[in-house]
């Protein structure tokens, strides 16, 4: 894929630095266009590549420090009260951006009914452990 190809390259790209909420060396940080709570961003690699594993370690570092910067913006921007954070990694893992990308989700106290399980919810029908013994 070309990286004119790549909606997410195209954010990456200096000339679009207003977009962005954080940017370090090798990771830039902005809020997702369809966000499914208020302040939903994501963190990704300037360098295109679709598997968040086969980022160099150095890559991978570089995203989990803008994480914990961007953590602390939506903290002080909206004030949640929890956060998920989570990586679709291929098709089957329900990834549609091929780009890697750290979705960071702030939560809000009753923004569902219930909360618990949280991540797990990625498979409805085992999600819910809890009464188990
Ligand atoms: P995933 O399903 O994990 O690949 O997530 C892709 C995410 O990218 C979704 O949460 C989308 O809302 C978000 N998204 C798609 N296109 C854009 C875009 N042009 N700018 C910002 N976020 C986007
Ligand atoms: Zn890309």
């Amino acid at each position: 894929m070309g990286l004119s190809d790549c909606s997410f390259c195209l954010i990456a790209e200096e000339s679009n630095e207003n977009e962005l909420i954080a940017v370090n060396r090798s990771a830039v940080a902005f809020f997702d266009k369809y966000p499914v709570s208020q302040g939903h961003a994501l963190v990704i690699p300037k360098r295109h590549e679709a598997n968040f594993f086969k980022l160099l370690p150095e890559e991978q570092l570089d995203v989990w420090k803008l994480l914990n910067e961007v953590h602390l913006v939506l903290s002080d921007m909206f004030q949640p009260d929890g956060f998920n954070v989570g990586i679709n990694v291929a098709e089957a893992g329900g990834q549609t951006v091929g780009h890697a990308h750290v979705h960071l989700i702030p939560r809000y106290g009753g923004d569902v009914e219930d909360p618990r399980g949280g991540v797990r919810w990625v498979i409805p029908y085992n999600a819910p452990y809890w009464g188990t013994k």
